[in-house]
């Protein structure tokens, strides 16, 4: 389809209505993540949107860490945040931080406490709490609530200067303890917390709450659509009232619903726990959904991009199947994957008429497309094969190998099967074949029709590799919302190491994230733990889904 063609949603209407009208001269978005962990898909959707409608009517996107929280913010997140979005895809207009605005924020309050807006309470957390009331009980005003103008900017100025220690005072704003929204409740503006911050590192003691630093911020840089998830809502009306009562640069919040997937967790203190414990090895561990997890088990960045394209946006939350994720990427990378040969399961092939001395150099394609070259495969007559490929008894429409059977050696000849050795386990240690010299992969004067083609790698040729197979971390479909601790539906063989396959020597020439498809078994990409003539594969994903049968197309 092309763009003109699908119909907007809803925030591509809102900022084409406020183009028209001549409101903004050009649009600023802003991607504000809390530098607390490490991003995560449900993130990605947000990027896509925010550097996507910026994009696409000719406007610009800041990125803005969100860092009003001392105690869980680092600037290793810091860090693995700008990478990721850089390696989406995705290039921010300014970086900025709610830090860079303390200054102006605390002036803001002084100017609200100044209009007899805002007060100095010295109330409890649990006093506060007490008179908040609930959604169908008034709330009753704190005792502190009619403090002068003077006494309020005294008090709060020494706050700031660290007369204080924490919890003994906060600064909220006077609204309404009749509101229906609680949030309207006389909410807490400033607290003190004398915490080193990752940026500012102890000039600082009193902190601004979420509600009273995001709109500001968005504000100060004069962002016009500042979107967030749906959980946003009832702020809304409080981030209104803040710029409304500042008399500063409108900007207005726009609400989606957050990404939920199934088969993990989305939430950063949840994956925190993981990481924490030890259920995953590390943040960057390919299970977890964070992008730099997805990027070191394979993922593409344009699958990514694709993914949340193609489940749009919504308005209401739901969970979005893997199986969706999982097929954009299949279709990103069957395009741009070299096709390679890695035996996951070797058992040896020996063909006993082909001279033990001798080796060929075959060519084989790269890939469906004449652009990805072909490269030169060994062959002799000692093969690994993959165990599965054989059967002693073979089923019912087998074409695979099995005594008496022929079958095509991938880009090679056509072998027959004479016979086979077990060891004393009773396992097959040896498959017998000879080969057709006529039936060489495109010079093919044999004649001879088989159904089924295998894949190998010489034997006297072969590398050997580790290869990790991946699975989903979780045995249930949602396991944040299953009973009790969502830790205990991990599924414990996520993760299953191949400690020797044997692979083409072309593999050992593989760099960091270059993906390929193991010929039949999936898709695989080198990991960051290989070493020099000791490389690891993760598998990317396999060739077919083997979890839901029909693929969900959102839309
Ligand atoms: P988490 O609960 O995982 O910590 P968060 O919302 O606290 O998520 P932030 O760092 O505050 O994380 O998020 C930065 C931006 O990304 C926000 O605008 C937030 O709304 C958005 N975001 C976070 N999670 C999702 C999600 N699952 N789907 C879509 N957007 C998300
Ligand atoms: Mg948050």
């Amino acid at each position: 389809m092309s763009e003109e063609e699908k119909s907007l949603n809803f925030l591509e209407e809102i900022i084409e209505a406020d183009l028209a009208a001549g409101r903004y001269k050009s649009i600023l978005t802003r991607f504000p993540p809390e530098p607390n962990g490490y991003l995560h898909i449900g993130h990605s959707k947000s990027i896509c949107l925010n550097f996507g409608l910026a994009a696409k009517y000719g406007g610009s996107t800041n990125l803005r860490f969100d860092d009003t929280n001392p105690v869980t913010e680092d600037t290793e997140y810091v860090e693995s945040i700008k990478d990721d979005i850089r390696w989406l895809g995705f290039s921010w207009a300014e970086e900025k931080y709610a830090s860079d605005y303390f200054e102006t924020l605390y002036q803001y309050a002084h100017t609200l406490i100044n209009k007899g807006l805002a007060y100095v309470d010295d109330s409890s957390a649990e006093e506060i709490a007490s008179l908040k009331g609930s959604p169908s009980e008034a709330g009753k005003n704190s005792p502190f609530r009619n403090r002068s103008v003077e006494e309020n900017s005294q008090l709060f100025s020494a706050m700031k200067e660290g007369k204080y220690k924490d919890g003994e005072k906060v600064l909220r704003a006077k609204i309404d303890m009749l509101a229906p929204n609680m949030l309207m409740r006389d909410p807490i503006i400033y607290r003190i917390k004398h915490a080193h911050h990752h940026r500012t590192g102890n000039d600082w003691c009193i902190y601004p709450m979420y509600d009273f630093a995001h709109g500001q911020s968005d504000s100060i840089e004069n962002i016009t659509h500042s979107i967030c998830t749906l959980e946003f809502i009832p702020h809304r009306e409080l981030y209104n009232w803040f710029i409304e009562q500042l008399n500063i640069f409108p900007s207005h919040q726009y609400e989606f619903a957050r990404l939920n997937m199934t088969y993990t967790v989305m939430s950063k203190r949840k994956l925190l726990q993981l990481v924490n414990e030890g259920h995953v090895n590390g943040w960057d561990d390919p299970r977890m959904p964070t992008i730099s997890g997805l990027r070191r088990k394979g993922y593409t960045p344009a699958s990514i991009r694709n993914f949340c394209e193609r489940i749009g946006i919504a308005r209401r939350e739901n969970l979005i199947d893997l199986s969706l994720l999982e097929f954009c990427l299949r279709e990103d990378l069957n395009e741009t994957a070299f096709r390679v040969m890695a035996v996951l399961d070797p058992v040896k092939l020996i063909i006993s008429n082909y001279p033990d001395d001798q080796t060929e150099t075959l060519i084989s394609e790269n890939g469906p497309d004449e652009k990805m070259g072909s490269r030169n495969l060994q062959f002799s007559n000692e093969l690994w094969i993959e165990r599965e490929d054989f059967m002693e008894e073979p089923a019912k429409k087998w074409f695979r190998l099995a005594p008496g059977a022929m079958v095509r050696l991938k880009s090679a000849y056509i072998v027959r099967c004479d016979g086979f050795t077990k060891d004393d386990s009773g396992a097959i240690s040896e498959i017998n074949c000879t080969y057709i010299p006529e039936s060489r992969s495109g010079q093919d004067t044999s004649g001879i029709q088989v159904k089924g083609t295998i894949h190998w790698v010489s034997a006297k040729h072969a590398a050997k590799a580790e290869v990790r197979l991946y699975d989903r971390l979780f045995r249930v479909e949602d396991p944040a919302s299953e009973e009790g601790d969502f830790k205990a539906y991990i599924n414990s063989d996520s993760l299953q190491i191949i400690p020797e396959a044997m692979i083409e020597t072309s593999l050992l020439d593989a760099k960091p994230e270059q993906r390929f498809q193991f010929i039949r078994k999936g898709y695989f990409c080198l990991d960051k733990d290989s070493q020099p003539g000791k490389p690891v594969f993760n598998r990317t994903v396999t060739l077919k889904d083997a979890w839901t049968k029909e693929v969900k197309k959102s839309n």
